[in-house]
């Protein structure tokens, strides 16, 4: 079944363990949240439908193995999964970027779930499927992004709550010009908690520019 896709691209995976790899990332269109810092407003409503097949084709133009699946919210859109088991079938290592508030329990076994817990200062943490840190295998990622000292104190109660640094790879990053990455990095050590500290490396070799 056709997807509704709101861009594809070739560039450096800029987030998660997978940071610095050049990628395919497969935008799908829509997204349930609104949260208040959002970099991809633009994925909302734009978006052309495209079917597996050509999406295939256009993937496998590049000379890389990994995709990222990311939106807006990829999991709006269920004919998704079929289309994830194929790319994991076709060899492909595949990450899904998904905010969280959808279950995760849909996606084959193969993906890497790259899965947020929004924070308070996100504005949408009420919308937070909690049942989904069930779901979470050691090779997934927890991201946390965080406005100010609030958020990361809520995201370090978090983690104690479910012992989630036990569980999965956690990564905490800053919202772009709103929280200093030198500021969370000396929160991170003065706490000493197992988090990687992340930064958004397409945004410090781009900037804010669409498409990469
Ligand atoms: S979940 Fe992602 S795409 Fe949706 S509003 Fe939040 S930041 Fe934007």
């Amino acid at each position: 079944m056709d997807l509704k896709i709101n861009e594809i691209f070739y560039s450096i995976q800029g987030e998660s363990s997978y940071l610095g790899y050049p990628c395919v990332f497969v935008r799908l269109s829509g997204c349930n949240l609104r949260c208040r810092y959002c970099d991809t407003t633009y994925a909302y409503e734009e978006g052309s439908y495209l079917s597996p097949k050509e999406l295939f084709e256009i993937i496998g133009s590049y000379k890389t193995r990994l995709v990222t699946i990311t939106g807006g919210e990829p999991l709006l859109q269920p004919q998704v999964v079929p289309f994830i088991k194929s790319l994991l079938e076709k060899g492909y290592q595949v990450l899904v970027e998904t905010n969280g508030s959808l279950p995760i329990s849909v996606l084959p076994e193969g993906a890497n779930v790259v899965m947020d817990i929004k924070c308070p200062g996100s504005g949408m943490s009420d919308f937070m499927c909690w049942e989904n840190i069930n779901f979470i295998k050691p090779t997934d990622e927890v991201k946390f992004v965080l406005t100010n000292r609030e958020d990361y104190e809520w995201a370090k109660a978090v983690l104690k709550k479910y012992d989630l640094s036990k569980r999965c790879q956690i990564l905490f990053s800053a919202v772009f010009k709103e929280l200093k990455l030198k500021e969370l990095a000396e929160w991170i050590l003065k706490d000493q908690i197992w988090v990687r500290l992340q930064p958004q490396l397409h945004k410090i070799i781009w900037g804010e520019k669409r498409g990469r």
